[in-house]
């Protein structure tokens, strides 16, 4: 087995990549799968979020995908909108020394701009099965040089019924491509479908959740009524004070409630849900992933697959309604050797569901009676409340010190194109094509890319050199995404 990335023949800049993001050793799902995708085999992985799985595909594909060649080379099909977004960044950052375009289609986002994007060059694309669909039939989507295709949280795709939509994707790529399905759980629904769709797939079996929740210390609540269940989750949220949690409720209405309830007692809290703004439910992911504030609520659907890096608290406010889920909802904390807790409150209706969810895990949850809320646990939970959580950088900032991303005045509506920019900037004493990265022509806006240290160079130079005969409104922009 290759434990390290130097042994799996990548290339200097996929080397360069995984040094900027700091993977220095691959994770065992990256040990096992790496090398069967790059020799060309279909793949069936069974692990999950925080696994490293992303990376475990995302590398490889980036590894075989050309830069010189403009059609859709791989394509990866996620259950949710929010697992698109979270699945596009990790390519895009592992792609970007190559200068890989990822795009992504997902429902709910105007697809005529989808459409546009997809004239322009695009490398890879990641999306829901649905509107993936509807690219394919409108005829806006040229598959015809795909070479590999990911069907990730297959388990999740079945659940919420795209298991067809995702078979009538497949009918329409060529046979000869790739096939690559991960899955947090494979049953029988699913092995039919790989038997129908993978051609002699290696499978690779990584550790479940059950058997690493051991680590995690775990607590249950009974309580009598529905009713007192705030005011107990309340007294246990201060005695335990999380430097940041995750709780899960069964409806998207209890989540706007229990949002409402906290923060009339002072706390504050970000919430997702299917009925949520999209743009706001990603922002509020981001926003939680980068410790801006300590308290995520949310429904299971929601928050499947997102990972999030050392959270400390994971309660169940609802208890789940499945067995499985109380092993995905509690394996959210205590990720990569880091200490979790995850506490459960557990209603008259839901004794049923306990046990059976007992009976899974092999094990009682132990059971915990609620001590006495001190004044001194009290003022500690506000005075955490009122400091700033500490910040994380956003995934890829070590980008900065190689590619500084510039904003340019002028885009499609003024007729500007990527050569206008390339011409202008290659005339630049010191700057030859290769120091060029991306460039995304948005309507009136263009950004491009400049790597190997020498943006401010170009920066400078821009201040007076006219592109497309104009001089141009030039920035240095923070935005790495
Ligand atoms: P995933 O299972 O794909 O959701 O990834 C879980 C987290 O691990 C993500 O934040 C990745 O950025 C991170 N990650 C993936 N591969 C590595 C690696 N080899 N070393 C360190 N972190 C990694």
């Amino acid at each position: 087995m290759n434990t390290q990335f130097e042994t799996m023949k990548l290339s200097k800049e996929m080397m360069q990549a995984l040094g900027i993001l700091n993977y220095h050793k691959p994770t065992e799902v990256q040990q096992k799968v790496i090398p069967l995708i790059l020799e060309g085999k279909n793949v069936i992985g069974k692990s999950q979020t925080g696994s490293g799985k992303t990376a475990a595909f995302g590398i490889p594909i980036c590894e075989m995908v050309g830069w010189d060649e403009n059609q859709m080379q791989a394509l990866i099909l996620e259950p949710t909108r929010e697992l698109t977004v979270q699945v596009k960044q990790e390519l895009f950052h592992i792609g970007r020394t190559k200068r890989l375009k990822v795009a992504d289609l997902f429902g709910g986002f105007p697809i005529d701009k989808q459409i546009q994007t997809l004239k322009q060059k695009n490398h890879i694309g990641v999306g829901t099965p649905g509107r993936i669909l509807d690219h394919i039939e409108r005829g806006s989507l040229n598959l015809s040089k795909l070479k590999i295709l990911v069907i990730d949280e297959a388990d999740l795709m079945l659940d919420m019924g795209f298991l067809e939509d995702v078979e009538r994707i497949l009918e329409s790529v060529d046979e000869a491509v790739q096939i690559l399905l991960f899955s947090a759980t494979i049953g029988d629904p699913l092995d039919a479908f790989i038997g129908r769709y993978l051609h002699k797939p290696e499978r690779v079996w990584i550790e479940s959740e059950t058997e690493s929740l051991s680590i995690i210390e775990q607590k249950l609540y009974e309580v009598n009524d529905a009713e007192d269940k705030y005011e107990l989750f309340l007294q246990v949220l201060k005695q335990e004070n999380p430097e940041s949690a995750i709780i899960f409720c069964g409806t998207r209405e209890m989540v706007n409630v229990l949002c409402r309830m906290l923060s009339r007692d002072q706390i504050q809290t970000g919430m997702i849900h299917g009925e949520i703004d999209q743009q706001d439910r990603i922002k509020t992911i981001e926003n939680f992933r980068r410790k801006k504030f300590r308290f995520l609520i949310c429904t299971d659907i929601a928050a499947r697959g997102i990972d999030f890096e050392k959270l400390s608290h994971v309660f169940h406010y609802d208890f789940p309604t499945g067995k499985e889920t109380y092993v995905h909802r509690t394996g959210r904390t205590g990720r990569k050797g880091n200490q979790g807790i995850a506490i459960c409150f557990v209603t008259k209706a839901d004794q049923k569901m306990r046990l059976m969810t007992e009976e899974f895990i092999g094990y009682q949850i132990p059971v915990c009676t609620l001590g006495e809320t001190t004044n001194e646990m009290e003022k500690a939970f506000y005075r955490k409340q009122k400091e700033k959580p500490g910040f994380v950088e956003a995934k890829g900032a070590g980008y900065k010190d190689v590619i500084l991303r510039l904003s340019i005045s002028g885009g499609k509506k003024s007729k500007m194109r990527a050569q206008d920019i390339v011409g202008t900037i290659c005339s630049i004493d010191g700057i030859d094509v290769l120091d060029i990265g991306m460039i995304d022509v948005r309507d009136s806006l263009t950004y491009v890319e400049i790597g190997n240290g020498k943006g401010s160079l170009v920066l400078d130079a821009l201040q007076e050199k006219t592109i497309k005969g104009k001089l141009r409104k030039v920035q240095a922009t923070k935005n790495m995404y």
